[in-house]
């Protein structure tokens, strides 16, 4: 990680605050800026790095991203708190839905990614292995591209480790979320978001999405604002922090993707947060001329986690998720 320019004349790495823009080592990455925060506070503390615009269209967390900066004042925090609000440069004024313009990869999907890889895959290292290097914990904010609706909601990556799940989980619980979602053990086999990616190497990495059609609502704000700030309290980097849950934060097992069934205009008939039963209708696909020609059905009980809003969809595209509610595990 280098610096390219200063904002606020202060150093990197200095106490105080960082406001500038920083490049990467790896050549993959070259001709790139990205834009850095960073505050560091009087006494030695943990690192914490917190990033948005993965997906460039996920309004709400980019503007979450922007306000946290105001909130870290380096006379009253121990450690390191640092805010990349714009991870996806590439993106930048293309208003690119969830791929990178570059390679066509979703960089949500390439951690812990690969030094020797494509633009995204050599991104993903650099965030995980340079940028997060020491971290804490590395939390990405999500939710709401042009054509979805979110509901409120945090992922963990679950794993054999009784210690890194409890951490992970902990971690999670501190978005005031409709759902804290467990990603399963299975994901680690391959190439994932961050808190897989990050799990695979022993360390911890939360995701919390909200947000809708690529508009800013002061809700969303908030949950991602809040969430970080009591991740920051957690790790002892700050003493205060929002109390206050008013969602239910329900645990969950799994993540179903289910998708379109014809080719045609989705009508949902349900919306994120509800809860569904398993054979449910959620939707109907109809044609052009308003015929029925196909519909969705819950294949678990669960909870609606996101929906497409732009009901124009194709055959097999993701027309909504479940999350499943987390098993009530048996006292042995
Ligand atoms: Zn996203």
């Amino acid at each position: 990680m280098n610096v390219i320019s200063s904002f606020s004349g202060g150093g990197l790495g200095e106490r105080g605050v960082f406001r500038g823009t920083i490049g990467f080592a790896n050549p993959a990455l070259a001709g790139f800026a990205w834009p850095l925060f960073e505050a560091r506070g009087e006494a030695e503390g943990p690192r914490l790095c917190v990033s948005a615009g993965v997906h460039v269209n996920e309004v709400s967390s980019i503007e979450a991203a922007i306000r946290l900066q105001s909130l870290f004042d380096p006379r009253r925090m121990r450690g390191t708190v640092s805010i990349i609000p714009l991870i996806n440069q590439p993106a930048l004024y293309r208003y690119t839905e969830y791929a990178c313009p570059i390679d066509g990869k979703n960089i949500n999907f390439t951690f812990p990614g690969r030094a020797a890889g494509t633009f995204s895959e050599a991104l993903c290292d650099a965030i995980q292995h340079d940028w997060c290097a020491g971290a804490a914990c590395y939390v990405d904010l999500h939710g709401g591209d042009l054509r979805e609706r979110v509901a409120k909601f945090v992922l963990f990556q679950r794993t054999g480790d009784a210690g890194h799940l409890l951490n992970a989980r902990g971690l999670a619980m501190c978005f005031d979320a409709d759902l804290v979602v467990g990603l399963a053990e299975s994901e680690l086999a391959k190439p994932g978001r961050p808190p897989t990616g990050f799990a695979r190497e022993g360390r911890l990495a939360v995701m919390s999405e909200a947000g809708a059609n690529g508009i800013i609502d002061e809700e969303s704000v908030a949950f991602h604002v809040e969430g970080v700030l009591r991740i920051a309290r957690q790790l002892g980097i700050i003493e205060q922090a929002p109390s206050l849950y008013r969602r239910q934060r329900t645990v969950c097992d799994d993540y179903l993707w289910v998708t379109a069934p014809a080719d045609g205009q989705f009508y949902a008939e349900v919306e994120p947060a509800e809860r569904v039963r398993r054979g449910q209708r959620l939707g109907v696909m109809r044609n052009f001329f308003g015929e029925t020609v196909g519909e969705i059905v819950a294949p678990e009980t669960g909870i609606v986690l996101w929906r497409m809003t732009h009901p124009t969809l194709k055959q097999g595209a993701p027309a909504l998720a479940i999350a499943i509610e987390e098993t009530p595990r048996r006292e042995a």
